[in-house]
Order: C-alpha cells, then sequence, then structure tokens
C-alpha cells in the first residue's frame, strides 16, 4: 500500500487544482459555443487555444511528445484522439472535443460530446444523441460512485452497469482508460471504464482522478489510423467519449472540470458536490 500514497493531494493541492479544471471548462465551453455545420475541427482547437491563452495557462496536451494541437476532436466512427485539421463538419455529425490546461503546474481535463443538428435525419441525431446521453450519464454514475465508494474499482462497475442498463448493446473501449490527474496530465492509478476483479486504491481525500467513458455503438475493438493517432472503431460505429477531473476532499467531491462543481450532472444520483474548503 506504501507505493500507492503517492497519489493523494494535499488540501493544498486539491485547491491548486481548481484554476486549470476551471480553464479546462471555459476551454470546452467556447469550442461548443462555435459547432456550426461547416466549422473546421481546426478552427474548434483555435477557439480553444485562445481561451488557454488568455486564461494564462499552457495547452497540457501540447506536452505529450510529438503532439502540437490544444485538443483532440474525434468525428463519427473515431472515439478518442482525433488530429484537429480541415475537415469541416457536417450536419449531423457526432463530435468529441477533449482538451486540458496546465495552469502554474498543475492539470486539468474534460471531454464531451456533441451531435451537430440536422433536421433532414432525425433518426440518425435521435441515435447518435443517445449514444452520447448514455456516455454521459455512464460518466456521471462513475462520478457518483467515487462520492460513494470506498475503492475506484467501484467506479468502473457503475458505469459498466450503466451502460449495461441501457438496454443498446453499446460497446466500452477497454484499452484506453481513465487516470490519476495533477502534477502531470496522467498519472496512477488506472480508472478502468469496466468492472475488474482488482478493487484497486481506496476512495479517500486528495485522490483525484479523470473519469473518461469512451463508449461505442457497435463492437469496442479499435484501430489507430494511419496518422498514428486516431482512434476508430472497426466496424464504423459511432463513438462518444466525456471526461471530467474530480476531486475527493475532505467534506466530499468536487467536479473540478464543471463550471457547477458538477451540481447538475450529479442531481439525478443524489450526490451534492462540496466546494474545496
Ligand atoms: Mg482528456
Ligand atoms: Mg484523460
Amino acid at each position: 500500500m506504501a507505493l500507492r500514497r503517492g497519489i493523494y493531494k494535499s488540501p493544498a493541492q486539491l485547491r491548486a487544482m481548481v484554476a486549470p479544471g476551471r480553464i479546462t471548462a471555459a476551454m470546452l465551453q467556447a469550442a461548443r459555443e462555435r459547432i456550426v455545420p461547416g466549422v473546421t475541427t481546426a478552427e474548434l482547437d483555435a477557439v480553444a487555444a485562445a481561451v488557454v491563452r488568455e486564461s494564462g495557462a499552457r495547452s497540457n496536451f501540447q506536452l505529450v511528445r510529438g503532439y502540437r494541437h490544444t485538443t483532440c476532436i474525434s468525428v463519427n466512427e473515431q472515439v478518442v484522439h482525433g488530429i484537429p485539421g480541415d475537415r469541416a463538419l457536417v450536419a449531423g455529425d457526432i463530435v468529441s472535443i477533449d482538451a486540458g490546461a496546465e495552469y502554474e503546474g498543475w492539470n486539468g481535463d474534460s471531454a464531451i460530446t456533441v451531435v451537430v443538428p440536422d433536421p433532414a435525419r432525425p433518426e440518425m441525431v435521435a441515435a447518435r444523441q443517445e449514444l452520447s446521453r448514455v456516455t454521459e450519464q455512464s460518466m456521471w454514475a462513475g462520478i457518483a460512485a467515487m462520492a460513494h465508494g470506498t475503492h475506484i474499482g467501484e467506479i468502473g462497475a457503475a458505469i459498466e452497469e450503466y451502460v449495461t442498463a441501457s438496454g443498446h448493446g453499446y460497446g466500452i473501449l477497454r484499452d484506453y482508460v481513465g487516470h490519476g490527474i495533477g502534477r502531470k496530465m496522467h498519472e496512477s492509478p488506472s480508472v478502468f471504464n469496466y468492472r475488474t476483479p482488482d478493487p484497486g486504491p481506496r476512495i479517500q481525500p486528495g485522490l483525484v482522478l479523470a473519469i473518461e467513458p469512451m463508449i461505442v455503438a457497435g463492437s469496442e475493438d479499435t484501430v489507430v489510423e494511419d496518422d498514428d493517432w486516431t482512434v476508430s472503431t472497426v466496424d464504423g460505429g459511432d463513438g462518444s467519449h466525456w471526461e471530467h477531473s474530480v476531486a475527493v476532499h475532505a467534506d466530499g467531491i468536487w467536479v473540478l472540470t464543471a463550471p457547477d462543481g458538477g451540481a447538475a450532472g450529479l442531481a439525478p444520483f443524489g450526490v451534492r458536490p462540496r466546494e474545496i474548503g
């Protein structure tokens, strides 16, 4: 157990993670507002880059070796790690945006999924909105398990349970998982999006996790595209990705990358987030 002590942060360190969380939320909010048919993924990336710059922060994605962009933007059968470029969004696309900020040495990491409106194809839009809804709600179920639970294994179990209960037969990516976050964007421990035999580390004050279910309409088998980054489904089914960075502190939990600390998302699960004192 001694090896795991390093994953828990002090109250002062938790307070330092509030600002990068807020900046990350603002990046995604700004990018979301610009989603319309015809906008390119590079333009959305530039919107997020402007927010991070104006905040006096740095893009932590650019600290990942070989990556030059502020966000990952994944469209339709792409699930995660899509590279922003000259692809123009079209009506009906399902778009996941993943962003993060480093501020004064601490990190935030969050992702949203948006379906571009398409009045001509209501059934396809409804199916994609349902995939995004289940993915987002499974994330909130996982965050609620972090509030109630004793070990992080309960988070993955709650995510899997929610996805299974939806009855759609969606797949859960196995090769990509959530993670601890702090001085680095990716820290121990891994946060699985499914039930595992190992209960994992204890949930206690000082734990900060990025909880990020990656859910697909069909098979969870994925392939990395020729660009060496983009992760797409093998069967061409749609993907959705939602993510929040969440802190456990002495008084409860606080969703660092949600402007309301997670109050709205957690209310249906009977959890009230508490500000980090
Ligand atoms: Mg992320
Ligand atoms: Mg992450």
